[in-house]
């Protein structure tokens, strides 16, 4: 079941990847993100998605994030991407009862090469993460693996936010840290459904919340990347349900 929901989140990405350029809007990803997903008779996990920290609902199918923005921006036909710049899409949808989360930062364009250098690099701790999420290892080698590989590029780690168990909700227990100490915390088991999401900065590691009550951003504006995959733990290793192609 969260196969098939993996399946219709990473599509939408896989449709970002193609549609993402210079002049094309946020609201217009949103809706393409959104017309996706009730094709398929999913439901987009974000819309409306209220937590009790906040009290205004997110009213998008996707969080488009752009440059300085780290996570959950607000998409919307009045933001046009420009040549260089980069996004992160977060998405996440039910299908049939179960939830997918996913997310991918894109080029628009011809980016910097340290732009692109963040990108791989994010995407590359990902990976990582992914490897290390073993039967039998602990949350914090999760953590530690993420946290250690971008210190080496002098990146800094988003500590506000996680990532999290996945199932029947999008956020369930228990949290997912992007940094942390290898074998400490809880015992990883087989069955384990999570999303691991690595939120980096190019900069500083202090964010903050913006005046519409969402979108947070780097204090000292350099650039943020967000991926994110939802997988389970088996036996054998760890499979993703979020298979979304990569930047590369
Ligand atoms: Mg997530």
């Amino acid at each position: 079941m969260m196969k098939v929901a993996g399946r219709v989140t990473a599509e939408v990405l896989d449709i970002m990847r193609e549609n993402v350029r210079p002049g094309v809007s946020t609201g217009e990803l949103d809706r393409l993100a959104e017309e996706h997903i009730r094709k398929n008779n999913g439901i987009p996990a974000f819309k409306n998605y209220k937590p009790a920290y906040n009290m205004k609902p997110f009213p998008g199918t996707i969080c488009a994030s752009i440059n300085e923005e780290v996570v959950h921006g607000i998409p919307s036909f009045d933001r046009i991407l420009q040549e260089g710049d980069i996004i992160s899409v977060d998405v996440g949808a039910y299908v049939n009862g179960w939830c997918g989360d996913a997310a991918c930062t894109y080029a628009v364009g011809a980016i910097s090469p340290e732009k692109q250098k963040l990108l791989e690099v994010t995407e590359d701790a990902l990976n990582r993460a992914i490897a290390s999420a073993l039967r039998g290892n602990t949350l914090g080698d999760i953590g530690h693996a993420v946290e250690s590989y971008v210190k080496t590029f002098g990146y800094g780690v988003v500590r506000d936010y996680t990532g999290h168990g996945i199932g029947k909700k999008m956020h369930e227990a228990p949290q997912i840290p992007n940094y942390g100490n290898a074998g400490q915390g809880m015992t990883l088991k087989a069955g384990m459904t999570i999303a691991i999401e690595p939120m980096i900065m190019s900069g500083r590691e202090d964010v903050r919340v913006g005046a519409n009550g969402w979108t947070v951003s780097t204090v000292d504006g350099s650039d943020a990347a967000h991926f994110e995959r939802s997988i389970v733990i088996l036996d054998d290793g760890p499979e993703i349900l979020t298979k979304w192609q990569s930047i590369r």
